[in-house]
């Protein structure tokens, strides 16, 4: 059985059952205006270039994306080493099921942390985890590993199978042998499909 034709049917088939709805209840522009405002609180970030974060075009990852929460994208030619400020940025993607109210916290956290990024702190070291560390909602950053566990579990669908006509359906969670084929009245079987593709292009 060819499974990779069927990967393709499985975000829109798992998302109806699961009634997660398509459309992001969070704007990310209202979002990103608050998280600035915030961030206008934070005395350690007052000489920096606050206003320039508004200016940064705001997107989000594919809504398979697994591995990436979110990321700062500079501009062609811009290198980590360089001055950075938020001219320097192409955009910011945000990955789409953090923009939703369960996650809208670990949502504006990674937000600041890639303003951070965009305001000239290209990387992980002492000072940008010095700054990450003044974000008012402290238990936020904790929410990454919980959203990385979501997301694996959103990447993974179910194939119900007949053994007897070889009739599938897509879905979320496993049939566990209570449900039978209409047409063969046989139990159908559980395959599970992980999305692997998207780790990749993540
Ligand atoms: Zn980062
Ligand atoms: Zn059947």
């Amino acid at each position: 059985m060819n499974l990779t034709n069927n990967t393709f049917m499985i975000k829109g088939d798992v998302e109806n059952i699961d009634n997660t709805p398509l459309e992001l209840p969070f704007s990310i522009i209202r979002m990103s205006a608050s998280v600035i405002k915030d961030m206008r609180e934070i005395p350690a970030l007052r000489e920096l270039d606050l206003d320039g974060l508004s200016g940064i075009r705001l997107g989000t990852l594919r809504f398979n994306a697994i591995r990436l929460h979110a990321v700062c994208r500079y501009k062609k030619g811009v290198k980590k080493t360089d001055d950075i400020s938020p001219s320097d940025v192409r955009c910011i993607d945000i990955h789409p099921r953090a923009l939703t109210l369960r996650w809208a916290i670990y949502a504006r956290f990674l937000l600041f942390h890639e303003f951070l990024h965009a305001l000239g702190f290209s990387n992980h070291g002492k000072e940008f985890k010095r700054l990450e560390s003044m974000w008012p909602d402290s238990g936020a950053r904790h929410l990454g590993q919980a959203f990385g566990l979501h997301l694996r579990d959103m990447n993974t669908g179910w194939l119900w199978v007949c053994p007897s006509c070889d009739m599938k359906h897509v879905r979320y969670k496993r049939s566990n042998g209570r449900y039978r084929c209409r047409e063969c009245m046989v139990p159908l079987m559980d395959i599970e499909v992980n999305n692997s593709t998207a780790i990749k292009n993540g």
